[in-house]
């Protein structure tokens, strides 16, 4: 996991060898981490891996135990959280009620004594797209919109990161992936750093430059959403981030330019090589529900794919854009496959089966790690 802090340039947000601890209890390990000027950066991990913490130590909220907090050279670790040049937008939105959003949006600017508000406000209003009801009370505004007005109060005072907090938590399903596309536009528009923290993986796939997948108070893979998914490192990543099989094996020598995998019941399969793992290496080879194809006989597999043969569909669900179906087969555990096939279903559970992949569309991990849940 590369979290170095090295080739940093003004303006990035960096935590260099940041512990938290609450009693003897630690809440975040010696995370470094650098999140560049201007990118959209999600931090992302189940309840209680550390996100909020971190980013309260960013806010400055919370005091780390160890470590240093810096924005550029910049060391902000111990200052108060009024004087950082950061924002923060909670889930709860925290209007005034009794202001217009017009009087919400102005309320930074003129506590900071700025005389003429009107156009920065204006200007606020017209970015988040409210300015026909600007003369409103928050409570005369649907959850979407006080989360608008919440981001354009935190704007306005221009800090140079913005946090948010599970900032769509409180939204139904359809606002949310509203607000997805909306709070990236914004994001791109006035070109700060946000760092938004979710628990939500598709979230954080439609928002994020770079994600860091946080789990137990550590950063365990840091990449962009195409990286993490194709190339998950961790047994944790690949089923956090989407549904993964993972079929435990052995390294067993090469075959041009791929490596072989010798699974549990003797089935060879490959895997790109990029590893380079040593015969007889434990390597659990991965592969996406939506790489892999059935088939109703061997004969029907195009030549150069990973085959699992002897298979049986146990179960399968249409879910109207695709079809899913668990198929037990050579190679796999108990649990079987998960493939997940464009198109009608055309398989029904009993049937004899064979399954397919490409070799260069699955992944290898490390096999000394237990295949932990996501
Ligand atoms: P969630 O999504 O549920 O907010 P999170 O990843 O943001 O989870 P944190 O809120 O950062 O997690 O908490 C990390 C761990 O630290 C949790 O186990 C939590 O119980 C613990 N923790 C947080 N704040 C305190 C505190 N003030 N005192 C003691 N333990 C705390």
């Amino acid at each position: 996991t590369d979290t170095s802090a090295a080739g940093a340039v003004a303006g990035d947000l960096r935590l260099v060898n940041v512990t938290k601890r609450f009693g003897d209890f630690t809440a975040v390990r010696d995370l470094t981490l650098t999140i560049p000027q201007g990118s959209f950066f999600a931090l992302l991990g189940a309840s209680g891996c550390g996100k909020t913490t971190t980013l309260r130590m960013v806010s400055g909220l919370e005091e780390p135990t160890a470590g240093r907090v810096l924005i550029g050279d910049r060391d902000i670790t111990r200052l108060r959280p009024y004087k950082r040049p950061v924002n923060t937008v909670f889930q709860n939105y925290a209007l005034f009620p009794h202001l217009t959003i017009t009087d919400n949006i102005a309320f930074g600017l003129k506590r900071r004594g700025v005389k003429d508000v009107r156009k920065p406000v204006q200007d606020m209003l017209d970015l988040i797209e409210l300015s026909h009801i600007g003369a409103r009370k928050p409570n005369q505004l649907s959850g979407g919109q006080q989360q608008r007005v919440a981001l354009g109060r935190a704007l306005i005072n221009q800090p140079q990161v913005l946090l948010l907090d599970e900032p769509l938590g409180a939204l139904d399903l359809k606002l949310r992936r509203q607000m997805q596309i909306e709070l990236k536009r914004i994001q791109t528009e006035v070109g700060l750093t946000f760092v938004h923290v979710t628990h939500d993986q598709e979230e954080a796939m439609t928002m994020a430059d770079t994600i860091a997948v946080m789990n137990l108070g550590r950063v365990e893979q840091l990449g962009s959403p195409t990286d993490l998914y194709e190339n998950p490192k961790t047994t944790f990543v690949a089923n956090f981030l989407g549904q993964s099989n993972l079929l435990p094996g052995k390294a067993s020598g090469t075959v041009g330019e791929h490596q072989q995998v010798t699974l549990e019941d003797g089935t060879r399969v490959l895997i790109p090589s990029a590893r380079n793992n040593a015969s007889g290496d434990d390597v659990i080879v991965g592969v996406r529900p939506e790489k892999v194809s059935v088939h109703a006989s061997i004969g029907e597999v195009p030549d150069g794919r990973n085959v699992l043969t002897g298979g049986v569909i146990v179960d399968t669900s249409f879910v109207g854009v695709s079809t899913q179906y668990i198929v037990k087969a050579s190679g796999c555990d108990e649990l079987g496959v998960f493939v997940q096939n464009d198109g009608a279903q055309i398989f029904r559970p009993g049937s004899d089966v064979v399954v397919s992949w490409d070799p260069s569309q699955g992944f290898g991990l490390d096999g000394k790690q237990d295949i932990e849940a996501g």
